[in-house]
């Protein structure tokens, strides 16, 4: 789209690979042109993308997608905190022979939410808890989501293990918080969030004390659509074409270029998630 913040050198010469670690491709809103959002991605350098599952039923939709897109698309499974209350015996077995698979990279999105308490405050701890165990089980790395509970989400991280291989996703917290995830071992996902000259400040300033090693970019779409895209689409829906839009922000943020945040990220994601040159 009419994204211009992109050096136009850097369009002449094919896009830097990117790899988009968090996007709701299942999520009804791409119900209509899915392929061409996944064209349009491509197009720009977004050449592999990590489809998120937040629910049973949305990680069983994620997996579908990923055998349309062999190489191109992964997928998380898992119950995001909203959904916790959702989380029995038989959903938990359902979900455990789900994230068994191998184009299932990540057990998640799970975690704490505390801002909208969608499901009781125990059930998202016992379901948080339930998937730690099942990534630990199955060796794979953890796709977390944390807003507004902070100690309790670190106390049972800790509870479970003293380092973990996983993301903290759509990062937006203070620097303390920061670097409790350093410490765990956690990579850290940067999402369009640090796009919002209103909220992503702080963001942006904490740029800098992310190891490179440990930075992720992800739109989260369709939700968190970049605010200073200079041309922004009428649906407001946010997909992984912006996601070099966000390398550039973070990119500016550390003093880099954008092929290097490229570069360093693309190879973040790619041994996090174990996943195969595209
Ligand atoms: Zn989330």
């Amino acid at each position: 789209m009419a994204d211009h913040s992109t050096a136009p050198a850097t369009l002449a010469a094919a896009p830097p690979a990117l790899i988009d670690i968090g996007i709701n491709l299942a999520h009804d809103s791409y119900d209509r042109d899915r392929d061409a959002v996944i064209a349009r991605a491509h197009a720009v350098g977004v050449l592999q993308m990590v489809v998120t599952g937040a629910t049973l039923a949305g990680s069983v939709r994620a997996v579908a997608l990923t055998r349309e897109h062999p190489g191109r698309l992964f997928a998380t499974a898992g119950v995001h905190p909203h959904h916790a209350a959702e989380l029995d015996a038989a959903s938990l077995a359902a979900l455990a022979a789900l994230a068994r698979l191998p184009e299932v990279v990540a057990v998640g999105e799970c975690g704490l939410d505390y801002f909208r308490n969608f499901s009781p405050r125990a059930a998202q701890r016992q379901a948080f808890q339930r998937q730690l165990e099942l990534a630990a089980q199955l060796d794979k790395p953890v796709f977390l989501h944390q807003r507004d509970a902070h100690d309790d989400f670190i106390a049972i991280l800790r509870e479970h293990a003293r380092s973990w291989r996983g993301v903290a996703h759509c990062f937006t917290g203070s620097g303390e918080e920061l670097g409790c995830y350093l410490q765990l071992g956690l990579a850290i996902g940067i999402t369009g969030w640090i796009c919002d000259e209103r909220r992503g400040t702080h963001l942006a300033a904490l740029m800098p004390q992310v190891p490179a090693e440990r930075l992720l970019l992800e739109t989260d779409g369709p939700y968190l659509l970049p605010r200073n895209l200079t041309s922004k689409p009428a649906s407001r829906r946010n997909e992984p074409a912006y996601l070099p839009h966000i390398a550039v922000t973070v990119a500016r943020a550390r003093g880099e270029t954008l092929e290097s945040i490229a570069r360093s990220s693309t190879a973040a994601a790619r041994a996090l998630f174990a996943l195969p040159p595209p």
